[in-house]
């Protein structure tokens, strides 16, 4: 029996995914939500979900593992790296050079490599995680060395307003980023993927080059906490 908040969840992947232009990627994101709503996404045609947080995100990957792709869209400890590498198919934010580095040596004991984006603190706040728009480069040039990462693009969250419109400045100006980096044309870095927007801004997003949009509340409703 399909219970009604499967056909609901169905119902906005659906929705969400026909409105879409083709080259854009549908990540799920899914902290605080259960194994059963995250299934029904999937099975409604979700291949990528996002997850913020290792503990939660280790449940629902060792159930789900090969049916969708897992990124890790949620700040990342070092100390979590290891988990983080045996789980996710791919690291959106990678924000730091410690960080980078400890994810290479994971991976190289793994025998893995690791696809990786940048995460751009694209509204420069100092409570929030990310690079700094213009230390992007100088990371991404230390990155170069790491045989076991491949830099495959920028992620930003941006500052989060009531009228998406006051976010397309920080989308831009990690476009900017994107597209320098994408000319540097540096060893195992290949600029493929901008990952911007989520429920309230994915729309403005992909007018600024967002090629993979992250939306969780728009395909789950409102989370818990959040009435
Ligand atoms: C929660 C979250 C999203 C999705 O936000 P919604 O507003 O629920 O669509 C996207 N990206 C990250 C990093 C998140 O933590």
């Amino acid at each position: 029996m399909v219970e009604e908040f499967e056909k609901k969840i169905a119902e906005s992947v659906h929705r969400i995914m026909e409105s879409l232009p083709p080259e854009v990627t549908l990540v799920a994101a899914v902290k605080g939500r259960s194994v059963a709503e995250v299934r029904a996404a999937i099975e409604a045609g979700v291949t990528h979900v996002g997850h913020n947080y290792i503990q939660e995100a280790e449940l629902m990957v060792d159930l789900m593992r090969d049916s969708a792709k897992w990124h890790m869209i949620g700040h990342l400890q070092r100390n979590k790296a290891k988990k983080a590498v045996r789980l996710f198919d791919k690291v959106e934010t990678v924000d730091s050079w410690h960080l980078a580095r400890e994810l290479d040596k994971r991976c190289a004991r793994m025998a893995k490599t690791m696809p990786v984006l940048i995460e751009v603190n694209s509204g420069r706040e100092a409570s929030k995680t990310g690079v700094m728009p213009e230390d992007v480069e100088g990371l991404v040039w230390h990155m170069r060395e790491l045989e076991h990462l491949r830099v495959q693009g920028l992620m930003t969250m941006g500052p989060r307003f009531g009228d998406p419109e006051h976010a397309r400045p920080f989308f831009q100006e990690t476009r900017k980023a994107f597209d320098r980096l994408a000319r540097m044309d540096l060893p195992h870095v290949s600029m493929h993927y901008l990952s911007m927007g989520m429920t309230n801004s994915y729309r403005v997003a992909i007018e600024e080059g967002a090629n993979v949009v992250r939306i969780g509340t728009k395909i789950f409703g409102q989370r818990g906490s959040e009435g």
